[in-house]
């Protein structure tokens, strides 16, 4: 029977579940409501008298919709938002009435142990004090998990000497120094009614969909997200006929759920569909401001995993769950906008006369070029190491495609320091009668690029699918408030403003256009003329961190505030630490499985093979027992091999594992046990081949693709 579902009003259900304007509108006192509207949008310190009305609005509001807890929701560093649950519970009065508070304190404050999650050396043990903070421009939102309902706050995460310890804090900070410089600008372009400037930001998610009764029998994807082992089906992706296939009625009614759900929140899901590889799928939200679209990337990803196990499914969101099919990743869309509805990177319909727009370009182009190393590092993470420079994803070189018209105009300003034409777009043909013709786009796509200029923004494509869009946009805001730091500083000098814009502009785009590459970006060619052109090429992650302590990080990041020299040492720490963890994990699960699973089903197989020699022999004499002997052959080899490759890794883990120096000891996991990894894979997936299916222990790729 078809089950009875929820019929869904996007107009009603939008932003059900959200302590949003509306309801501050419909609950706070008047001029409270204005304080927080000011507040948030100005940043004004928070009286106490204001945190307690806003408390009180808040609570009665989330008791009435059938909350008993609340929590501080944060971002550690550890990737995975944290939260601390206490009921609303003080205390019960003379009559044994329950008593119900939260109070300002505890919407604006709370302690949490510090000591407990990574900080790279920031804190010890001992001195464990750190303190969640309330940030009022993310809505506070109920969390409901089935009778259980809780009021979630998003708030930033510091530890007592106030080094941040999360992702929130360094993205306010480098919103905060991108509104400032970009504020100056405009005023320089006479532009005086634009209150602030922000970053948009709408995040594309890719994902796997796979059955949850497959996934439950792969200890691999249950420690760590991915497969360690499996041989290629016969059919993978090479026909193209997942990506925009219709949705089958299992996923269909995931995504709608999905979407239900994320409405409620607030989330503006608009986009669903398959992707390349098979059981690959992609989301797309409206964008919005940076700190509420990282806020709200995080919740897709919680709602994304929650609601395909009420459908029986498992989401992966590791950035290469499946070797030999495509990797997810994100696509971390962005463009800056004034409160007035200004998008600097609006070309408008004469991109060649909109100076403002042609220096908030030229600034990106040099911005990218001078920290191309920082942006790859914020993309960088152990899956992604899978993806990026491999086949189908963005290589690990950062480069801008810019589409045929820019390039037109920035060739023409480099050459003559001015842009006298823009090319437009052609109409387009369909050669049917009954179809229009359409009017096509005056720019052709570039998949391949890592960081495409696409009509009004730009798609910084290099994110892994499993991690918090913060680290991109942190990056992105911060290197541009630096060029527009020194745009500022120098045109606020000039005698004439546009005449020494149109200088910079040609000084820029001269000086970074090695930065712009419109061709194929997968391709080998690419690899040797970036390395001509002196483009830095960090080919994992471990070559990437280093960025985060280099002297020009450490000069960009100290000036405006976002990281001190201490917290980026603390972040590398972090990343080198998180990268021997997940690779030690890796190899342990592997270790685990071929010797509990793979070994013994090995085993059997052979001894299944040699009896059956023997048996066919003793019945008959003549009988031609050469292809099982052939197969009990190879098995037997490939079994050695395994238990030697298997025996390898164990030791070489172990001797990695006790290095004691957090760098050294990512470099032995990233060059020995990712070798050691490899080997020990290659015997396993040809056993797979060769063992009848019925004794192989793990779901197969040909299973866990195409029977969803
Ligand atoms: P595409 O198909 O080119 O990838 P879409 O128009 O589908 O682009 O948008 C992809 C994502 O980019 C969506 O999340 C969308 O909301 C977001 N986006 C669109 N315009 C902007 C903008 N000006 N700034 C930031 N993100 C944007
Ligand atoms: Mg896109």
């Amino acid at each position: 029977m078809e089950e009875k579902r929820e019929r869904a009003n996007i107009a009603e259900l939008f932003g059900e579940n959200v302590f949003g304007d509306r309801v501050m509108r419909e609950r706070l006192p008047k001029a409270v409501y204005r304080r927080v509207r000011e507040m948030m949008t100005e940043g004004y310190e928070l009286e106490p008298a204001i945190a307690d009305s806003v408390a009180q609005a808040m609570k009665e509001w989330a008791v009435e919709n059938g909350a008993t807890h609340y929590t501080h929701w944060f971002q550690p560093l550890s990737g995975v938002a944290a939260e601390k649950h206490d009921s609303f519970l003080s205390g019960v009065d003379s009559e044994g009435r329950a008593l119900l508070e939260f109070s300002g304190k505890n919407l604006v404050r709370s302690e949490a142990d510090a000591s407990s999650f990574p900080s790279g050396g920031l804190r010890a043990t001992f001195e464990a004090r750190g303190y969640t903070v309330w940030d009022c421009t993310s809505p506070a939102f109920l969390r409901k998990e089935g009778d259980c309902v809780t009021l979630c706050i998003p708030t930033a995460f510091c530890a007592y000497a106030g080094e941040a310890l999360d992702q929130k804090t360094p993205l306010l900070r480098s919103m905060q120094a991108l509104n400032r410089e970009a504020l100056r600008i405009l005023k320089l372009f006479g532009i005086d009614d634009a209150k602030w400037v922000k970053p948009s930001v709408g995040a594309e998610q890719e994902y796997f969909l796979i059955d949850r009764e497959k996934y439950l029998k792969r200890k691999d994807l249950i420690y760590t997200g991915r497969t360690l082992f499996g041989s290629m089906p016969a059919k993978g992706q090479e026909l193209d006929d997942h990506y925009f296939g219709v949705l089958r009625k299992r996923i269909a009614a995931f995504m709608r759920d999905v979407d239900m759900e994320l409405w409620k929140l607030g989330v503006s899901a608009k986009t669903e569909h398959n992707e390349v590889a098979p059981c690959q799928h992609e989301l797309a939200p409206i964008f919005e401001e940076a700190n509420l679209a990282v806020d709200h990337n995080q919740l897709t990803m919680e709602i994304l995993q929650k609601q395909a196990g009420r459908h029986g499914l498992e989401c992966l969101l590791h950035e290469k769950p499946f070797a030999g099919v495509n990797g997810s990743g994100k696509h971390n869309n962005w463009s800056v906008s004034t409160d007035t509805g200004l998008n600097l990177l609006n070309p408008g319909k004469r991109p060649h006369e909109n100076q403002l727009f042609l220096l908030t370009l030229a600034c990106v182009l040099a911005a990218v070029d001078t920290h191309a190393d920082l942006l790859r590092l914020s993309a960088a993470n152990v899956g992604n190491d899978h993806r990026l420079g491999a086949d189908e994803a963005p290589p690990a070189i950062i480069s801008c495609f810019l589409g045929s018209q820019l390039e037109d105009i920035v060739a023409q300003i480099i050459e003559t320091g001015r842009a006298s034409s823009s090319l437009s777009g052609k109409s387009l043909e369909t050669h049917v009668d009954t179809l229009p013709n359409l009017y096509a786009d005056v720019t052709d796509r570039n998949r391949t690029s890592p960081f495409a200029f696409t009509g009004n923004k730009f798609e910084f494509r290099m994110v892994g699918s499993g991690d918090s869009i913060a680290s991109a946009n942190i990056v992105l805001n911060t290197i541009l408030a630096e060029q527009f730091r020194l745009a500022a500083d120098r045109l606020e000098q000039a005698s004439s403003v546009k005449e020494t814009a149109w200088e910079l502009i040609r000084e820029l785009l001269t000086a970074h256009q090695r930065i712009v590459f419109n061709g194929n970006g997968y391709s080998e060619e690419w690899v040797q003329e970036a390395a001509r052109r002196g483009l830095p090429n960090l080919k994992s992650s471990i070559d990437a961190i280093p960025a985060f302590t280099s002297k020009k990080a450490v000069e960009l990041f100290s000036a405006f505030g976002i990281y001190s020299e201490t917290e980026l040492k603390s972040r590398s720490i972090v990343a080198y630490e998180n990268y021997a963890k997940r690779i030690n994990i890796e190899a342990r699960a592997m270790i685990n499985i071929s010797g509990k699973q793979l070994i013994p089903a090995a085993i059997h197989y052979v001894t299944r093979l040699a009896t059956s020699v023997n048996q066919v022999k003793s019945a008959c004499s003549a009988a031609d027992v050469s292809a099982q002997e052939d197969l009990l052959l190879r098995a037997s080899e490939l079994l050695s091999d395994m238990k030697r490759s298997r025996e390898k890794l164990q030791s070489d883990t172990d001797l990695a594992a006790s290095i004691q120096d957090p760098a050294a000891r990512a470099a032995a996991y990233h060059t020995q046990i990712v070798t050691d990894m490899r080997i020990l894979r290659e015997s396993a997936d040809a056993l797979e081949t060769v063992i009848d299916k019925d004794l192989w222990p793990l779901p197969s790729y040909g299973d866990m693709l195409f029977e969803v």
